[in-house]
Parts: structure tokens; C-alpha cells; sequence
């Protein structure tokens, strides 16, 4: 019967801070009769699912398959055509490079309810504990997401032009792989390497490095602190109010690198 189907519930599990969680979120992991969950949903989150509660995960380590889009997507609506009502956990925003619009689309498209519950997403989060606000009056005006990895390893096919723009901050999510080639396009299309920037790795978490570098040194200051993901790119004068504004000292990391590589660029 038509009222026997379960719902289905796209929720940001956010940056990996539990305390980053929405109410909502927080609400539906609570009441939820099963949980399907990524790889960037953090330990502290998951340990609020539950006991009892069947957890079923279909991330990607790096370098391993995942459990295919189209698997993902046919289990949620199995799992709600059984009635359960399903918490599909995301990482940061299930709408922000998160693949949400695709299930969200498969569970239209197959009568499936569901609902959509934001969550903070890895570029706001991780400007915020590392002390750069992502605009600021006289800074940036605009901002902007960026992917930067392509589905098979393809070139960037990005509109270099339009983002070399001084006073847009731009974020690059998944952009390790590709970071020659992202200092390189912006450097060619005219934003000059002094521009400040930092990389952010594993942001809010008791693992958070934040490392404030140049678009010039970009390159070199991920290689000398192995910045392994997950890590966000920000790139743009604002980076620069890192040095006055960083707030968040992991209480397991010896203490913030954001003033490191700094030095010798801000001025
Ligand atoms: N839906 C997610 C993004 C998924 S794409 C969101 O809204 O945040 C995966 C990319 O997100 C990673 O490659 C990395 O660039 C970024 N990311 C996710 N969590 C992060 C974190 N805690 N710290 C730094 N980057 C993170």
C-alpha cells in the first residue's frame, strides 16, 4: 500500500564538528530506522546514531570504488519501500558536490517522499575555524565553490578568466590532486601570486591544520606539510586575516600552523 512507504531524508552530517549538526539533523538521526552514510561523515557523528540502528556505509576510501552511484541510489528506495525511515548522512551539505540532487532526483522519479536538510558546508566551516572570513568590506565581494577534480581525471574545464578576479574568494573542494594546475590557470589568467591563501585540512575536527600560504607557494606549502584530504583551497586576499583571526587550536595538534608559511607573504 501507497502508505506504507518509508521516507527518505538527504541530511548534512556537516564539516565533522558534531556541534556542527542541525537540530534537524540531529532530530532525524535520532529517529531514523536506518542510517546510509559516506566516507567524510565523521566518527563523532556516527556515534550519535543509536544503539540498534543499522548503519550502512557506501563511501570511497581514496583509491578504492565505492559503492556505485546507481547502487546508492536503488537502496534508498528499497530501504523506503520497506517503510524505514532513512537518514541518508552527507558530509558537509548533501547539495554542495555532494551528489544530493542526483538522489533526490532517482527518489522523485520513483515516488519516493523525502526532504532535504542543509548542512554547513566544508568551504563556510572551514573559513570559519581557521579565522577567514570568506567576504569582507574592502577584501571580497563575491564568492564562489569551486570543483576542482573532474569525473575521470579530465583536464579542469574551468572558466580560469572569471575567476582570476582579485576581490572574489574563491573555495576549491577536491582539489589536491589538481594544484599545479590551479595556481598555474589562475597565475596565467592574472591573479598575482602574492594573492594570499590557505589550505585546510581535515577542518573543525581535532585534526584541523590550516596552512596560510600564496597562490605563488601553493603547491610547495601542500608538499612540505603533506595536506592529505579531506582539504579545501581558499584563495584570496581574505586569507590573509587568517594570521589576525585564527581562533581554533585543535586540542590534539601541537599548536595552529596557519602563522608558518605566512611569513613570508602577507605583508
Ligand atoms: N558535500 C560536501 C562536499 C563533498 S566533496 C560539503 O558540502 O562539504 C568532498 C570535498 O569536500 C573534499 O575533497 C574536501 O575538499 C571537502 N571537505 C569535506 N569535508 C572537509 C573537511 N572537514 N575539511 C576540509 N575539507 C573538507
Amino acid at each position: 500500500m501507497e502508505n506504507d512507504t518509508g521516507k527518505v531524508f538527504l541530511v548534512g552530517a556537516g564539516p565533522g564538528d558534531p556541534d556542527l549538526l542541525t537540530i534537524k539533523a540531529l532530530r532525524l538521526i535520532e529517529e531514523a530506522d536506518v542510517i546510509v552514510y559516506d566516507r567524510l561523515v565523521s566518527d563523532d557523528v556516527l556515534r550519535l546514531v543509536p544503539a540498534g540502528v543499522s548503519k550502512i556505509f557506501v563511501g570511497k576510501a581514496p583509491g578504492n570504488h565505492p559503492a556505485s552511484q546507481a547502487c546508492v541510489n536503488d537502496m534508498l528506495v528499497r530501504l523506503a519501500r520497506k517503510g524505514h525511515r532513512v537518514v541518508r548522512l552527507k558530509g558537509g551539505d548533501p547539495f554542495v558536490f555532494g551528489r544530493g540532487g542526483e538522489e533526490a532526483l532517482h527518489l522523485v522519479r520513483h515516488a519516493i517522499p523525502f526532504e532535504v536538510v542543509p548542512g554547513v558546508t566544508a568551504a563556510i566551516a572551514c573559513a570559519a575555524y581557521a579565522g577567514i572570513p570568506l567576504t569582507h568590506r574592502g577584501l571580497a565581494h563575491s564568492l564562489r565553490f569551486v570543483a576542482g577534480h573532474c569525473r575521470d581525471d579530465m583536464p579542469l574545464d574551468l572558466d580560469w578568466r572569471g575567476l582570476a578576479d582579485g576581490n572574489t574568494t574563491l573555495v576549491f573542494y577536491m582539489a589536491l590532486m589538481n594544484l599545479g594546475e590551479v595556481r598555474n590557470r589562475l597565475m596565467s589568467a592574472g591573479l598575482p601570486g602574492s594573492t594570499p591563501a590557505a589550505l585546510v585540512e581535515s577542518g573543525t575536527t581535532q585534526r584541523q591544520r590550516a596552512i596560510g600560504t600564496t597562490l605563488d607557494e601553493l603547491v610547495r606549502s601542500a608538499r612540505n606539510h603533506r595536506v592529505t584530504t579531506p582539504a579545501v583551497v581558499i584563495i584570496g586576499r581574505v586569507a590573509a586575516l587568517a594570521a589576525e583571526l585564527a581562533w581554533f587550536t585543535p586540542e590534539k595538534a601541537p599548536e595552529s600552523e596557519l602563522h608558518r608559511d605566512g611569513t613570508t607573504s602577507y605583508a
